[in-house]
């Protein structure tokens, strides 16, 4: 089975990747701790290809690698590309926004997630991207997910992320939709 580097660090990325890759013909494996990218791309899918494309040559491996975030409408896009380095823990980046966002009625967001998978080479063998539109809310929701999820509510289903089951997520969300487009790729390679 040949093997895919997951280049991420953030544990809850983490889990939501390795569910959907779990039932594919590849073996996972951890990004190494000290290998870290910068992310100095200016958009979320250069970053995702800069930091699959730097892993899979560090290490000669096929590495997967997402690039995603939360753009706020009322406030230009922020934090977007910013959203881990928005403040240093996930009350911090969350109070930030709302303190940021007052009470403006515009409270449409969305959040994006790019995804690359690069060959050992570093050449980047796909590359797509995925959104799920939604609201900010004023206060907390919800205790499962990760990072922005509290606040952020779809009213499609009249749920947080943090409040939906982890199934109803993997769907949803971003990174689902990302994936959506992306397995059927990933089905061809690595050949
Ligand atoms: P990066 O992709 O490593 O730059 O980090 C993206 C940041 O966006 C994360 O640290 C989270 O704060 C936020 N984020 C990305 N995806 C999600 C999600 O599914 N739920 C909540 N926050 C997310």
């Amino acid at each position: 089975m040949p093997v895919l580097v997951v280049a991420t660090g953030n544990p809850g990325k983490l889990q939501e990747m390795q569910a959907y890759l779990q039932d594919l013909p590849w073996e996972l494996q951890l990004k190494p701790p000290e290998l870290d990218i910068e992310e100095t791309g200016t958009t979320f899918l250069e970053n995702a290809a800069l930091k699959a494309s730097q892993v899979a040559k560090a290490l000669n491996q096929w590495a997967i690698a997402d690039d995603s975030g939360l753009a706020v409408e009322a406030l230009n896009g922020a934090p977007g590309l910013y959203s881990a380095r928005y403040g240093t823990t996930d009350q911090e980046r969350i109070e930030r926004l709302l303190t940021e966002l007052g009470n403006n009625p515009n409270r449409r967001a969305k959040f994006i997630c790019a995804v690359a998978i690069a060959k050992p080479d570093g050449t980047i063998a796909a590359q797509v991207q995925g959104d799920c539109p939604g609201e900010i809310l004023p206060e907390l929701r919800g205790a499962g997910g990760f990072g922005y999820d509290p606040i952020f509510y779809v009213p499609e289903y009249q749920q947080t992320f943090a409040e939906m089951s982890a199934a109803l997520k993997h769907n949803v969300s971003h990174r689902g939709q990302a994936f959506a487009l992306l397995l059927p790729r990933l089905a061809t390679l690595p050949d």
